[in-house]
């Protein structure tokens, strides 16, 4: 069976820990608690029928402007780069820290690992305010991101679509 490293990282409190869970246990908790150390998930999805293992790894105190850790990024096959939906300033992060994985890794041949973006807490977007789905593709695709997804922990929306995505990209490269 295929299997994938793929790093989950943006900025503190944006969801990273509440997607993982979403993604692996389907679960949601309000509750917050700072993850400590890395907490990894795996999750087994099917692609084209066939089922790959997905290792998630949710790293806590990454500190991007210190540089996220080679070690963390060895043999990463691709990164979920969270941003908050409700929160612009987080969206801009997420260049940082995509420009901190491509000085890491690399596929290869030299190119990037591929990476989705992901807008989470959509939830708590007022409709026909605040960014719109539309905006965030226009960013990613500027940013050289593989794919973008407005998501949801809380409600489950786009969860694992955009990790789907990000597999099926993955795939294509390997
Ligand atoms: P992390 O620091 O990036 O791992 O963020 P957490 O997963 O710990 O989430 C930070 C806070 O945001 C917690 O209180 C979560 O309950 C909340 N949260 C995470 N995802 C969502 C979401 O999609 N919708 C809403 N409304 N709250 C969320």
């Amino acid at each position: 069976m295929s299997f994938f490293k793929v790093l989950v990282i943006g900025d503190v409190g944006v969801g990273k820990t509440s997607l993982v869970n979403r993604i692996v246990y389907n679960t949601f908790t309000e509750k917050y608690k700072a993850t400590i150390g890395c907490e990894f998930g795996l999750k087994i999805i099917e692609i084209n029928g066939e089922p790959v293992r997905v290792q998630l790894w949710d790293l806590a105190g990454q500190d991007r402007l210190g540089g996220i850790s080679r070690l963390y990024c060895r043999d990463a096959n691709g990164a979920l780069v969270v941003t908050d939906a409700t929160r612009e300033g987080t969206l801009e992060q997420a260049s940082l820290w995509k420009g901190s994985v491509d000085d890491n890794v690399r596929l290869p041949d030299g190119s990037p690992i591929p990476m989705v973006l992901v807008a989470n807490k959509a939830d708590l977007l007022v409709p026909g305010s605040g960014m719109t789905s539309d905006d965030l593709s226009r960013f990613a695709n500027q940013r050289q991101f593989v794919a973008s997804y407005m998501t949801s922990s809380k409600v489950g929306t786009n969860a694992n679509e955009a990790l789907v995505r990000l597999v099926e990209e993955i795939m294509k490269r390997s």
